[in-house]
Protein backbone atom coordinates (compact mmCIF):
# COMPACT_ATOMS: atom_id res chain seq x y z
CA UNK A 1 0.00 0.00 0.00
CA UNK A 2 1.09 3.60 -1.03
CA UNK A 3 2.22 5.43 1.91
CA UNK A 4 1.42 9.24 3.01
CA UNK A 5 3.85 11.47 3.39
CA UNK A 6 4.20 15.17 3.65
CA UNK A 7 5.52 17.01 0.31
CA UNK A 8 6.33 20.32 -0.57
CA UNK A 9 4.00 21.12 -3.57
CA UNK A 10 5.63 23.88 -6.02
CA UNK A 11 3.50 25.63 -8.89
CA UNK A 12 3.99 28.30 -11.09
CA UNK A 13 1.09 30.68 -11.72
CA UNK A 14 1.09 31.56 -15.19
CA UNK A 15 -0.65 35.05 -15.65
CA UNK A 16 -1.12 35.64 -19.42
CA UNK A 17 -2.65 39.27 -19.38
CA UNK A 18 0.84 40.02 -18.41
CA UNK A 19 3.38 37.83 -20.92
CA UNK A 20 3.98 40.51 -23.11
CA UNK A 21 6.39 37.68 -25.20
CA UNK A 22 10.08 38.80 -24.32
CA UNK A 23 10.98 34.84 -24.31
CA UNK A 24 13.58 35.77 -21.35
CA UNK A 25 12.32 32.86 -19.64
CA UNK A 26 13.34 30.91 -22.27
CA UNK A 27 16.95 32.03 -22.77
CA UNK A 28 17.66 31.42 -18.78
CA UNK A 29 15.85 28.31 -18.67
CA UNK A 30 18.38 26.94 -21.62
CA UNK A 31 21.15 28.77 -20.17
CA UNK A 32 20.61 27.34 -16.68
CA UNK A 33 20.24 24.05 -18.27
CA UNK A 34 23.40 23.85 -20.50
CA UNK A 35 25.99 21.51 -19.95
CA UNK A 36 28.39 23.26 -18.43
CA UNK A 37 26.07 25.78 -16.90
CA UNK A 38 25.56 29.25 -18.54
CA UNK A 39 27.63 28.25 -21.48
CA UNK A 40 25.48 28.48 -24.22
CA UNK A 41 21.50 29.76 -24.54
CA UNK A 42 19.41 28.13 -27.03
CA UNK A 43 15.71 28.56 -27.01
CA UNK A 44 14.92 25.28 -28.34
CA UNK A 45 16.42 23.28 -25.58
CA UNK A 46 14.12 25.49 -22.84
CA UNK A 47 12.00 23.67 -20.48
CA UNK A 48 9.40 26.66 -20.52
CA UNK A 49 8.18 27.46 -24.55
CA UNK A 50 6.82 30.63 -25.63
CA UNK A 51 3.69 30.13 -27.77
CA UNK A 52 3.36 33.59 -29.82
CA UNK A 53 1.34 34.96 -32.14
CA UNK A 54 1.58 38.75 -31.97
CA UNK A 55 -1.18 39.84 -34.41
CA UNK A 56 -3.58 38.11 -32.24
CA UNK A 57 -2.23 39.38 -29.18
CA UNK A 58 -1.38 35.85 -27.81
CA UNK A 59 1.61 34.88 -25.61
CA UNK A 60 1.35 31.98 -24.10
CA UNK A 61 4.34 30.45 -21.50
CA UNK A 62 3.97 27.03 -21.63
CA UNK A 63 6.32 24.48 -18.86
CA UNK A 64 7.32 21.10 -20.37
CA UNK A 65 5.69 18.30 -18.43
CA UNK A 66 5.61 14.27 -19.13
CA UNK A 67 7.18 12.78 -21.61
CA UNK A 68 4.29 10.56 -23.99
CA UNK A 69 4.86 7.65 -26.81
CA UNK A 70 1.33 8.33 -27.67
CA UNK A 71 0.00 11.40 -29.28
CA UNK A 72 -3.90 12.25 -28.62
CA UNK A 73 -6.97 10.81 -30.60
CA UNK A 74 -8.29 14.43 -30.19
CA UNK A 75 -7.04 17.63 -30.38
CA UNK A 76 -8.62 20.62 -28.08
CA UNK A 77 -8.87 23.96 -28.87
CA UNK A 78 -10.02 27.34 -26.79
CA UNK A 79 -11.31 30.58 -27.32
CA UNK A 80 -10.49 32.80 -24.38
CA UNK A 81 -12.08 36.25 -24.67
CA UNK A 82 -12.77 35.92 -28.24
CA UNK A 83 -9.23 35.01 -28.86
CA UNK A 84 -8.53 31.39 -30.36
CA UNK A 85 -5.76 29.42 -29.09
CA UNK A 86 -3.95 26.49 -31.23
CA UNK A 87 -4.46 23.01 -31.09
CA UNK A 88 -1.93 21.92 -28.44
CA UNK A 89 -1.35 25.28 -27.29
CA UNK A 90 -1.65 24.88 -23.35
CA UNK A 91 -0.29 21.32 -23.55
CA UNK A 92 2.85 20.51 -21.89
CA UNK A 93 3.53 16.61 -23.11
CA UNK A 94 6.61 15.81 -24.50
CA UNK A 95 4.73 13.92 -27.64
CA UNK A 96 5.63 12.67 -31.25
CA UNK A 97 3.24 15.12 -33.04
CA UNK A 98 5.74 17.96 -32.46
CA UNK A 99 9.27 19.57 -31.66
CA UNK A 100 8.50 20.95 -28.78
CA UNK A 101 10.27 20.16 -25.56
CA UNK A 102 12.66 17.47 -26.86
CA UNK A 103 16.73 18.03 -27.11
CA UNK A 104 17.03 19.14 -30.43
CA UNK A 105 20.77 16.93 -30.82
CA UNK A 106 19.25 13.93 -29.14
CA UNK A 107 15.43 13.80 -29.57
CA UNK A 108 15.40 13.28 -25.31
CA UNK A 109 11.99 14.56 -23.42
CA UNK A 110 12.74 17.58 -21.87
CA UNK A 111 10.83 18.48 -18.88
CA UNK A 112 10.70 21.26 -15.91
CA UNK A 113 13.12 20.46 -13.16
CA UNK A 114 11.64 23.77 -11.00
CA UNK A 115 15.60 24.26 -10.76
CA UNK A 116 15.82 22.10 -8.59
CA UNK A 117 19.70 22.44 -8.87
CA UNK A 118 19.63 26.28 -7.03
CA UNK A 119 20.27 26.95 -3.55
CA UNK A 120 17.30 26.25 -1.16
CA UNK A 121 15.13 29.06 -0.75
CA UNK A 122 15.66 30.43 -4.77
CA UNK A 123 12.77 31.41 -7.17
CA UNK A 124 13.46 29.15 -10.28
CA UNK A 125 15.00 31.29 -12.64
CA UNK A 126 12.27 31.97 -15.15
CA UNK A 127 10.16 33.47 -12.61
CA UNK A 128 13.20 35.51 -11.16
CA UNK A 129 13.41 37.06 -15.12
CA UNK A 130 9.85 37.25 -15.83
CA UNK A 131 10.34 41.31 -15.19
CA UNK A 132 5.97 41.67 -15.98
CA UNK A 133 5.57 39.10 -13.08
CA UNK A 134 3.39 36.37 -15.29
CA UNK A 135 5.29 34.46 -13.61
CA UNK A 136 4.27 33.68 -10.10
CA UNK A 137 5.94 31.00 -7.86
CA UNK A 138 4.03 29.39 -4.74
CA UNK A 139 4.91 26.48 -2.26
CA UNK A 140 2.10 25.05 -0.20
CA UNK A 141 2.55 21.42 2.13
CA UNK A 142 0.19 18.72 0.70
CA UNK A 143 0.15 14.94 2.78
CA UNK A 144 -0.18 12.91 -0.59
CA UNK A 145 0.90 9.21 -1.84
CA UNK A 146 4.22 7.99 -2.04
CA UNK A 147 4.41 6.95 -5.78
CA UNK A 148 7.15 4.67 -7.40
CA UNK A 149 9.66 7.05 -8.81
CA UNK A 150 10.33 6.78 -12.17
CA UNK A 151 13.87 7.95 -12.46
CA UNK A 152 14.59 10.41 -15.52
CA UNK A 153 17.29 7.69 -17.04
CA UNK A 154 14.11 5.42 -17.62
CA UNK A 155 12.03 8.11 -19.33
CA UNK A 156 14.73 9.05 -21.46
CA UNK A 157 15.49 5.18 -22.35
CA UNK A 158 12.17 4.43 -23.26
CA UNK A 159 11.73 7.39 -25.76
CA UNK A 160 14.78 6.18 -26.96
CA UNK A 161 13.15 2.90 -27.97
CA UNK A 162 9.79 4.44 -29.09
CA UNK A 163 12.41 6.14 -31.48
CA UNK A 164 14.84 3.99 -32.75
CA UNK A 165 13.51 0.24 -31.80
CA UNK A 166 14.78 -1.89 -28.91
CA UNK A 167 17.31 -3.70 -30.24
CA UNK A 168 18.91 -0.48 -31.51
CA UNK A 169 19.36 0.71 -28.39
CA UNK A 170 20.75 -2.36 -26.67
CA UNK A 171 23.16 -2.44 -29.45
CA UNK A 172 24.43 1.20 -29.26
CA UNK A 173 24.51 0.59 -25.14
CA UNK A 174 26.60 -2.95 -25.53
CA UNK A 175 29.01 -0.52 -28.22
CA UNK A 176 29.35 2.16 -25.51
CA UNK A 177 30.03 -0.25 -22.38
CA UNK A 178 32.16 -2.07 -24.42
CA UNK A 179 33.93 1.36 -25.21
CA UNK A 180 33.79 2.76 -21.48
CA UNK A 181 35.63 -0.25 -19.78
CA UNK A 182 38.39 0.45 -17.98
CA UNK A 183 41.71 -1.09 -19.28
CA UNK A 184 42.94 -4.61 -17.52
S1 LIG B 1 11.30 26.49 -13.37
FE1 LIG B 1 13.45 26.35 -14.03
S2 LIG B 1 13.48 24.42 -15.23
FE2 LIG B 1 11.33 25.06 -15.09
S3 LIG B 1 10.99 26.30 -16.90
FE3 LIG B 1 11.52 27.73 -15.25
S4 LIG B 1 13.75 28.03 -15.50
FE4 LIG B 1 13.19 26.18 -16.66
S1 LIG C 1 9.77 36.30 -19.26
FE1 LIG C 1 7.62 36.68 -18.62
S2 LIG C 1 6.83 38.21 -20.04
FE2 LIG C 1 8.69 37.35 -20.95
S3 LIG C 1 7.95 35.66 -22.27
FE3 LIG C 1 8.47 34.76 -20.29
S4 LIG C 1 6.54 34.78 -19.14
FE4 LIG C 1 6.27 36.19 -20.85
Amino acid sequence: MAEKKKKIIKTIKVDLDKCNGCRACEVICSAFHAEPKYSSNNPARSRIRMIRHPLRDIYVPVYAGEYTSAECMGRDKYIIDGKEYDECGFCRASCPSRDAFKEPDSGLPLKCDMCEDLPEGEKPLCVQWCLNDALIYEEREEEVEEDVKVEDVEIGLASLIDKYGRDKVIDIMARMAEKTKPAA
